[in-house]
């Protein structure tokens, strides 16, 4: 028969991240098991994806219109999870991507959820907090028939955080006419939020480095380490590796670069970034040029901000002998091969950014038995998830010869699509 070979959204040209996620798609597909291959088109073809309008009314009276998301990658293994991003330059592509991203990752820790995300376009920055309140309500409202405790559990991502995760459990519940604490994580404690998941992600990043750099006899201690973000995932990253004695060297956010070679201040540097905005002027440390930032000495680094950040244009100048992807999608597939060619290890977002949605998973099943665990014990049951993923990927890649993503997109993939083969095709 013949069938259209594309979907509609899929041209030759460029279309960001999406694009990406189907190369990185691509180079595995060949290695992957015979029985798998007949359902690896599953993964280049999103299950279901809303593009949803969100009017407000601003503070001074004007109705403005905003464009939002919500794209379920795949539930094969359970239902939708993935965060939610305000961001001006989200648009459908990334959110797919990002999506994609998902269903790998909570294959690869092995947390019984499909991949979803979420977005809007919006500045947030630009927005009073009524404004944005209003803006996550409407937003809630309009994906509403997507989500849900048993079917898409909405979470934090970029500008996003505890607070609006509580206005979106309450948009939900009042539809539903009770309280639904599970159709989000990353809650505050008052409300059904677990211990822990503030600093989950950071924690994965800093335990996969770790596990990386004792295979390679890297010492952490002394270490130096440059982050790229200092927002959720940078800030508790950049705090785990000084508290296991590395100095963290430069750290670069939206507002601009600094370094200090003696090991940077973070506790001063985060109240001055809250006060000021800013990490320009900020005391101790030397304010450089964006571009500098990836050539800076180190020994790790860790993307912790938006996609496409190491590229052709930057990878060979970076210094690291690790790159540990705090960010979904920071590597270009160029620049993954010009540092692999350098022999710079790249531990891949779907299995380094993973702590998040691990504590989140804690918290969804925290919410559903109400009853709630203590931090060492999530702590602990977050380091032995993450380090024993880490080990069984680095295993595979030490067995067949690959890079770590592809290990990790190996064993995700596979498990994604046994359960797709398994549960077979409607109708
Ligand atoms: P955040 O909003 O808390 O912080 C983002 C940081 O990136 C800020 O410091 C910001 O200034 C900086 N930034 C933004 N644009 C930049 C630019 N152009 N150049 C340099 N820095 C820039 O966001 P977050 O939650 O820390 O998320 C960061 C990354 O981690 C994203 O890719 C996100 O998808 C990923 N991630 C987050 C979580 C989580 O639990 N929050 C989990 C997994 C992955």
């Amino acid at each position: 028969m013949n069938l259209p070979l594309l979907p509609s959204y899929i041209s030759k040209e460029n279309i960001g991240p999406w694009h990406i996620f189907l190369q990185q798609v691509e180079q595995v597909a060949p290695l992957l098991d015979k029985s798998l291959q007949p359902w690896v088109e599953t993964l280049r073809r999103p299950k279901r994806s809303l593009i949803v309008d969100v009017p407000i009314r601003l503070d001074n009276g004007e109705i403005v219109h905003f464009e939002g998301y919500r794209v379920h990658h795949n539930t094969s293994r359970g239902p939708g999870k993935g965060g939610v991003r305000f961001h001006q330059d989200v648009t459908l592509s990334e959110v797919m991507a990002l999506s994609g991203w998902m269903t790998i990752k909570n294959a690869v820790v092995n947390v019984p959820f499909g991949g979803a995300k979420g977005g809007i376009r919006v500045d947030p920055r630009l927005l009073s907090q009524s404004e944005l309140e209003r803006l996550t309500r409407r937003y809630t409202s309009e994906i509403s028939s997507m989500i849900g405790p048993d079917k898409d559990i909405p979470a934090p991502d970029m500008n996003t955080n505890a607070q609006v995760m509580a206005w979106m459990m309450d948009t939900y519940s009042m539809g539903e006419g009770r309280t639904v604490t599970g159709v989000v994580t990353g809650k505050p404690l008052s409300l059904g939020g677990s211990l822990g998941r503030q600093d989950a992600t950071g924690r994965g990043v800093f335990v996969t480095a770790r596990e990386a750099a004792s295979k390679m006899n890297l010492p952490i201690a002394g270490a130096r380490v440059a982050i790229q973000g200092f927002g959720n995932v940078g800030e508790a990253t950049a705090r785990m590796f000084v508290q296991a004695g590395a100095r963290v060297v430069a750290i670069q956010d939206v507002s601009g670069t600094v370094v200090n070679a003696a090991g940077l201040d973070l506790a001063a540097l985060k109240r001055y970034q809250l006060e000021n905005r800013t990490l320009s002027g900020a005391p101790d440390c030397e304010l450089v040029a964006n571009e500098d930032f990836w050539s800076v000495p180190c020994e790790f680094m860790v993307p912790a901000a938006l996609e496409s950040q190491i590229n052709r244009f930057n990878a060979d100048r970076i210094t690291a002998r690790i790159v540990v992807e705090g960010a979904n999608g920071p590597t270009t597939p160029e620049a993954d091969s010009i540092l692999a060619e350098r022999g710079i290890v790249v531990v891949p977002d779907v299995i380094a950014n993973a702590g998040g949605v691990t504590v989140s998973y804690f918290e969804w099943v925290q919410d559903f038995s109400n009853f709630f665990w203590s931090e060492e014990e999530i702590n602990a049951r977050l380091e032995r998830i993450m380090s024993d993923a880490f080990n069984a990927i680095w295993q595979m890649s030490q067995a067949r010869s690959m890079p770590l993503r592809s290990a990790a997109f190996v064993i995700g993939c596979s498990r994604v699509l046994e359960a797709r083969a398994i549960r077979g095709l409607y109708p």
